[in-house]
């Protein structure tokens, strides 16, 4: 192992010439001339912390040099320089021992020409082997002292800086003579409970990394976990009392059935998705999506849990033996010797909380978020107390998220609680979603950072997890922050939060997790002079310009002006795309039409000419790779995308109101056989669905309606042969929503007469799919050259919205075999993903839309309309208006088709009949500040109790019109109230 290589040879004879030298000065020089003097000594037994960090040590300093160090257990090996790594017989003799030190802390110390790298090491004893990421230093509940002086002395003394994870983000300058300053620096860090970087895109970059790569990423980054880090787990409570788990590893945990350890209210909802339980339970509509948190069993049964942990055994379904195959006797969580020890209990990621008596009344003057964060902290309190009952010193860690990052000012938490924060701190451009975060960040702080651990989950994310999970997938421009994120991270770590873990996609945003790994380790560090250095380091003469891009890109990401106005109206009450935007949540903000509009042609512009500059300036092959990396992992995504975009601009001119009235049917109480389809509507030729080209498809998709059943007929003229493809690569899909966004509900056939009926949800970020039952009545007819279905589904399983006007649909028709791409559609989503196109649908407009008494305003204003009972009214109520006054009764028709309407009012009055006495029924049109047709009404007929029908028409109506009452031509002494029980639209069929 620690072989004499062949330049020492050389290096013996050398330096016997040269005598001693610089013990006197404040510089040492390890190498001249490439020609090493030095050698690096290890102890007898060293830790695999001291073994790795000679490796690293020898490793880097041959690239800066090209020169080879010896490493050596001989405390005579003949070098000039010995650079001591982790403790030896030598180091104790200078008063140096790894046991001297605490937790993380490291020393590099220079005595005369001996150089000491060592802190405080675990008793992790083994060989390192340089090549296999199995053997180099353990990751949890491992402190690595004297493999972080060796990074020290790299960093600090030889200017090696490691930006990355891929090996050319690792930057130094290339000397032949390398001559050190001497420092004398010990370091330990704050955070001292955890520091972790989570690569999201772990699964997707285009430059994936291998498990050595990441390990020696983990390790140079200086991440840790010694306590307190948490995430969802409490899965082994249903393994115990809910169920026989499927897991032949879990089955045996069942003692007994205890439903009241879990959240009441979700029997037969089939609610729960996580993978775990769904697995273990595949057909349990019952299972319960949370706990229940009020039950003082259920904080018993994980307050039991957490002193198991503590003494040194596990449990089956527990923390890192969710699957159940470890033995319970194995210390999973050992205690860091001088830590505390807290163990993980976090609620499922879901917001389904329990509805039991007790905890929906707990609390009862507190509403909404803030009122489950008070339930919520009770139970992990009552989970503390629980634990240090069974076992002083065990403790709980738990999260502060979403629902529950509302600071709970009633609950008395107990001091052995660990709170981690959940901060969406990439999207606080957004000054609604700061505000509302800092004010609850702040008020943790104030009052718990110095009574326990308050610890930061991050997110560093950027348009591109909005395009990829929430937007269809759409290529992006890119979000850069590194001097924000600088700036938040000096002041979280200012604060005296313990430990800091994120999420990121590494490909987009390493530059910001760096900049953050770094003050998280070492918060003295000025985060400007670290992204100045990263700049110079890695692009050299070209760092200039990739600077400025990055400016660019920050100032117009990080300024909420560059964001559509109406989403700042309330700083209290934040928009996005979809509408009000949960403050504690920060994804789903970056639509394709929001991110253009910060990647302006005239920003892509100005870019690409920063990056022609910058293209002639890289000079070595390591430089001119980081550029490459940039304009693979990122810039060539925003080039795409603008093209794409600019098209998709071009055709939504072509393609925008893709609508279908379904043709008006007399009632045929659900019957699709009854319809008469030569009269239905249709939907027109189907595009093909990535392009919107025409499709030589032989489809056609005809539509009805009657007053209660929407009815489809679809039919395919020679469709492909069947061939046993899977159900979702031969099939039609449907889909219907109110508005171009989730929930989306989807009906899908297949030609063998299959169906699957879904709904999509979005909870917590994450889609969930559960099934739906459209109640719909199906009946399928193919044969080898035509394919025939027809559908009523009842409009009240429709998501048609509140007036049913109209609701959001699309069709689509997916064949078998190779080609993805001969996908046809109603109207075209301009990609492959048919969920994630749904703000390109089309609309289906209902043939007739009646507006009962319950939409009736009063006057001008939106004041609800009083109605009175009346037997004679189609519902039994109508809106009753003063004649003597005018536009006394106004009605909205709400987003209708701009279309031609025959519209008839259903009206009486009390007046009695006088020779030209009329009243006045108008539309009005709040755009154009004018009527849209009026018609004057004899009094005489509509004297009486019957309610007479009105029509006028047709007439060219338009989104957001209103129809009025006005008053009588003339005063009327006596009784004097008209009553209007409703107005009807009927669609004009088109020409
Ligand atoms: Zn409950």
């Amino acid at each position: 192992m620690f072989r004499v290589r062949k330049h020492l040879m050389g290096m013996v004879v050398f330096f016997a010439s040269l005598g001693t030298l610089c013990s006197a000065e404040k510089e040492v020089t390890l190498v001249r001339d490439g020609i090493p003097r030095t050698a690096i000594v290890l102890g007898e037994k060293p830790t695999r912390s001291a073994h790795m960090g000679a490796l690293e040590l020898q490793h880097f300093i041959r690239l800066i040099t090209g020169a080879e160090l010896a490493i050596t257990r001989d405390a005579k090996y003949p070098a000039e320089i010995r650079i001591y790594v982790g403790d030896s017989a030598d180091t104790v003799k200078a008063g140096l021992k790894s046991g001297d030190f605490e937790g993380e802390t490291s020393l590099v110390k220079f005595s005369g020409n001996n150089i000491y790298l060592i802190g405080c090491d675990s008793p992790d004893y083994g060989k390192v082997d340089y090549k296999d990421s199995l053997t180099f230093p353990k990751f949890y509940f491992n402190t690595r002292g004297s493999l972080y002086a060796v990074y020290d002395f790299l960093e600090h003394q030889c200017g090696v800086r490691f930006y990355g994870p891929w090996e050319n983000s690792t930057t130094f300058k290339p000397r032949k003579t390398l001559s050190v300053k001497a420092v004398d620096r010990k370091f330990t860090s704050p955070l001292d409970a955890f520091r972790r970087v989570w690569d999201d895109d772990e699964t997707y970059s285009m430059f994936p990394l291998s498990a050595r790569e990441r390990a020696l990423w983990e390790l140079r980054w200086r991440m840790t976990e010694l306590y307190g880090s948490v995430n969802h787990n409490i899965y082994s409570i249903y393994f115990t009392h809910w169920g026989k788990a499927k897991s032949p590893y879990l089955a045996p945990c069942f003692l007994d059935k205890r439903e009241n350890l879990f959240a009441q209210g979700y029997k037969g909802t089939d609610s729960y998705n996580d993978p775990i339980l769904k697995d273990n339970y595949p057909d349990d509509p019952d299972l319960p999506p949370q706990l229940c948190f009020s039950n003082p069993d259920t904080a018993k049964y994980f307050g039991n849990e957490a002193a198991v942990y503590f003494n040194g055994g596990n449990v089956r379904g527990g923390w890192w033996n969710g699957k159940g195959t470890i033995s319970p006797e194995k210390c999973l969580t050992p205690r860091t010797p001088g830590k505390p020890f807290f163990y993980p209990v976090e609620p499922a990621d879901s917001n389904l909380f329990c509805k039991c008596g007790e905890c929906s009344t707990q609390f009862p003057d507190l509403k909404g978020d803030e009122r489950i964060s008070n339930v919520k902290f009770a139970f992990v309190s009552a989970i503390a107390r629980e634990a240090a009952k069974k076992q002083p010193g065990a403790g709980v860690s738990t999260l502060a998220y979403i629902q529950t990052l509302d600071y709970p000012k009633k609950v008395k938490i107990p001091d052995n609680v660990s709170v981690q924060l959940c901060l969406t701190h990439f999207a606080w451009w957004h000054p609604g979603i700061r505000k509302s975060q800092e004010e609850q960040y702040d008020l943790w702080i104030k009052n718990e950072a110095s009574r326990r651990p308050v610890t930061l989950w991050t997110y560093i994310f950027s348009p591109h997890w909005d395009a990829r999970r929430h937007f269809g997938k759409y290529n992006n421009f890119p979000g850069f922050y590194p001097w924000q994120i600088g700036k938040m991270m000096k002041k979280f770590t200012s604060d005296g939060i313990k430990g800091w873990s994120t999420e990121v996609e590494l490909q987009q945003s390493c530059l910001e997790a760096y900049v953050s790994a770094k003050i998280a380790f070492d918060p003295s560090l000025d985060p400007d002079k670290i992204i100045d250095e990263y700049f110079a380091d890695s692009f050299g003469k070209a760092g200039d310009a990739m600077k400025q891009i990055y400016r660019e890109v920050e100032n117009a990401y990080w300024n909420y002006r560059n964001y559509p106005p109406e989403w700042f109206k309330d700083i209290h009450k934040p928009y996005g795309p979809h509408g009000p935007h949960n403050p504690h949540w920060g994804t789903s903000l970056h639509s394709e039409e929001v991110n253009w509009a910060i990647g302006t042609p005239e920003r892509m512009k100005k870019i690409e000419e920063l990056l022609k500059e910058a293209e002639k300036q890289v000079e070595t092959p390591e430089e001119k790779a980081r550029f490459q990396r940039f304009i693979a992992g990122i810039w060539d995504r925003a080039r795409r995308g603008r093209v794409e975009y600019d098209v998709k601009l071009a055709n939504m001119g072509k393609t925008t109101n893709i609508a279908v009235t379904p043709a008006r049917h007399a009632d045929a109480g659900g019957d699709p056989g009854k319809i008469d389809w030569s009269k239905a509507a249709s939907t027109g030729a189907w595009k093909r669905t990535m392009d919107g080209t025409a499709h030589p498809s032989q489809i056609q998709m005809r539509m009805a309606a009657d007053s209660k059943f929407l009815y489809l007929k679809y039919t395919e003229q020679n469709p492909p042969k069947w061939d046993d493809s899977s159900f979702w690569n031969n099939c039609v899909e449907l889909y219907f929503s109110e508005l171009p966004m989730l929930p989306l509900f989807q009906f899908a056939v297949s030609p063998d007469g299959e169906k699957k009926e879904l709904v999509h949800k979005m909870e917590n970020d994450v889609v969930r799919m559960e099934k739906y039952d459209f109640k719909a009545k199906f009946i399928s007819h193919a044969v080898p050259d035509s394919w025939e279905w027809m559908l009523a589904i009842p409009l009240e399983r429709l998501p048609l919205d509140g007036k049913r006007i109209a609701m959001t649909a699309d069709f689509f028709r997916t064949y078998p075999g190779k080609d993805a791409r001969r996908r046809a559609s109603w109207a075209p989503v301009y990609g492959l993903d048919y969920r994630g196109g749904i703000s390109r649908y089309g609309r289906i407009f209902m043939p007739v839309v009646e507006y009962q008494d319950s939409s009736f305003s009063f006057g001008r204003s939106n004041k609800p309309m009083d109605n009175t009972p009346d037997p004679k009214a189609s519902d039994g109520r109508a809106g009753i208006v003063d004649g003597n006054k005018g536009w006394t009764l106004t009605c909205s028709l709400g987003p209708i088709e701009k279309a031609q309407y025959n519209v008839t009012a259903y009206i009486r009055t009390d007046a009695l009949p006088e020779d030209g006495l009329t009243t006045r029924c108008g539309i009005y049109d709040p755009e154009g500040k004018q009527i849209a047709g009026v018609k004057p009404i004899p009094v005489k007929d509509i004297s009486g109790d019957d309610f007479k029908a009105v029509s006028f028409g047709p007439v060219t109506l338009s989104p957001n019109m209103y129809f009025y009452v006005g008053g009588f031509s003339k005063k009327v002494s006596g009784k004097n109230s008209v009553y209007v029980d409703r107005f009807i639209l009927n669609k004009m069929p088109s020409k």
